[in-house]
């Protein structure tokens, strides 16, 4: 079942951040190979500009990673979308939880596809500035934690699926456990400074890996900020 969800009439936006706007983005992800109808009309519904500094809105229809403050961006929309595709990938997930909050880009994308989104983010004043938007668009089914997000989210496991929005070395064990037989963990592994955006779904048997190509994101750390 896919959630539609209404925005709000103000945060629809003029010129540079109109639909039509948004909808050139989504004409340029499909022509680079995007091609699941459920996310091109999530990312045709959320206003991008509404998650990066108004400074910068004129730019947030680029298919480009754009800097949100603190060292940290915006994910670029392609690959935001990719993440999207491998998440849906084989089932429609009720529960996933994701990694690395930041501007709550993702997170609202993924708000449009399935019923509860669950997201952790270790810098505090980046996750509240997201929960403000999240708010602010009526996006009622994301609940946020301000936490270390390698230790995932344990009191609402299991997910059906768990994106992980900053690149980790290795596969964090934790959020493996945290996935339901048949869920898929979708996270950028870096190895000798090379970053592969990889999908691993949990079997009866053990894991299943996908690499899904290269990827460059600002690295998991540990602790809080
Ligand atoms: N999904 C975000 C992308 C943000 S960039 C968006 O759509 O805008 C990656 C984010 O991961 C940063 O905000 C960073 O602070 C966060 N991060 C890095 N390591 C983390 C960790 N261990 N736990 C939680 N968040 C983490």
């Amino acid at each position: 079942m896919i959630h539609r969800r209404k925005l709000k009439p103000e945060t629809q936006g003029i010129g540079m951040t109109s639909q039509r706007t948004r909808n050139r983005l989504v004409e340029r992800l499909r022509s680079k190979g995007i091609s699941d109808e459920r996310v091109l009309k999530a990312i045709s519904t959320i206003p991008r500009h509404e998650f990066v500094d108004e400074a910068l809105s004129s730019r947030a229809y680029e298919d480009t990673a754009l800097p949100i403050g603190l060292s940290q961006t915006i994910s670029q929309p392609w690959v935001v979308a990719r993440m999207t595709e491998a998440i849906l990938d084989g089932g429609t997930p009720q529960k996933v939880l994701e990694v690395g909050t930041g501007s709550g880009y993702q997170a609202a994308v993924l708000a449009c596809l399935v019923s509860q989104v669950f997201t952790v983010e270790r810098i505090e004043e980046l996750l509240k500035l997201a929960r403000r938007r999240f708010h602010k668009l009526g996006l009622n089914n994301i609940f946020t934690r301000y936490a270390d997000g390698h230790l995932g989210w344990p009191s609402q496991a299991p997910f059906d699926g768990i994106i992980v929005t900053a690149a980790s070395i290795g596969v964090p064990a934790e959020l493996i456990q945290q996935l339901r037989i048949g869920g898929v963990l979708v996270v950028p592994v870096e190895k000798g400074g090379i970053q592969r955006l990889m999908a691993i779904r949990r079997t009866e048997e053990g894991v299943d890996e996908e690499d899904l190509g290269g990827v460059i994101f600002v690295p998991m750390l540990s602790g809080l900020s």
